[in-house]
């Protein structure tokens, strides 16, 4: 039984939005990997919590771990169906305090939120290439930010990191259609612990965006389970800002 259950692997699913992607996908009948840099204890608890999950660690800061995690993931029920790249960093500088966006800085979120989903896509690419032979293409969801689409975000290397990987999100779909679709989700403000202190960003939502509010973490799951519900979107950068870049 289990074993004719699509499978979807979540990365950084132990809290706020891949927690719950990894609860919506599993609502909607997949098997889930939660992963997660290092709470293990989380992990496993969540696993445990959802009809059919398993849990892996790995920092996806070093190549070998990103390796592994693949490995890991088909090995649980020997296929993936579905990777959603949701892991990721930020850093808060203001924009205009050039002296703080250092090269360190650049590099970290350059390699977490760009080169970590592109190795993990080439890692999967022959598995999620397997689900077209099974009748459906493979797919991959990155979690970008609006702040890749608009010159807006926690810092300038914060949102060049995403708008860089809204560009690989593009390069992808074109050249691994039509076995694999390549989307993102491209989140504003969202209610996560790590936000809940920014209330300049609160109160904008709540003042300008036309929905009047954040996006909550389950706002955020939806939008990703549509990409991944549809036979036929590639290369889309799913906006899900409440509608705040109409204003
Ligand atoms: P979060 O901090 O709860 O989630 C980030 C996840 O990434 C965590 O699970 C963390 O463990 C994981 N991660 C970070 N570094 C890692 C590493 N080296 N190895 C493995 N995993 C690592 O924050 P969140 O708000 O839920 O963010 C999820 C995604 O959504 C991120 O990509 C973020 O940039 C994006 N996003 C968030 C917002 C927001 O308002 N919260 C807005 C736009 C985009």
């Amino acid at each position: 039984m289990i074993d004719s259950l699509p499978v979807a692997l979540v990365t950084g699913s132990t809290s706020g939005i891949g927690a719950a992607i990894a609860r919506r996908l599993s609502h909607e009948g997949f098997a889930v990997v939660v992963h997660s840099r290092s709470s293990v204890e989380a992990g496993e608890a969540l696993a445990a919590e959802l009809a059919c999950a398993t849990y892996v660690q790995a920092d996806l800061a070093h190549d070998a771990e990103r390796v592994a995690l693949i490995q890991q993931a088909v090995a649980a029920w020997g296929r993936l169906d579905v990777l959603v790249n949701n892991a990721g960093i930020s850093r808060v500088i203001p924009h205009a305090d050039l002296g703080a966006a250092t090269s360190e800085v650049w590099h970290e979120l350059h390699e977490l939120n760009v080169v970590a989903p592109f190795h993990l896509v080439a890692q999967a690419a022959p598995a999620l290439r397997e689900a077209a032979r099974r009748g459906r293409p493979g797919c991959v969801v990155n979690v970008s930010s609006h702040a890749g689409v608009r010159p807006k975000g926690a810092s300038i290397p914060y949102a060049a990191s995403k708008a860089a990987l809204n560009h690989v999100t593009r390069l992808l779909a074109l050249s691994l259609a039509p076995d694999i679709r390549v989307n993102a989700v491209a989140p504003g403000l969202v209610d996560t612990p790590l936000t809940a202190e920014w209330t300049q960003a609160q109160t904008l939502w709540r003042e300008r965006s036309p929905m009047r509010r954040a996006a909550s973490p389950e706002d955020i799951a939806q939008a990703v389970a549509l990409l991944v519900a549809s036979d036929y979107l590639a290369g889309e950068i799913l906006l899900s800002d409440g509608g705040l870049n109409l204003t």
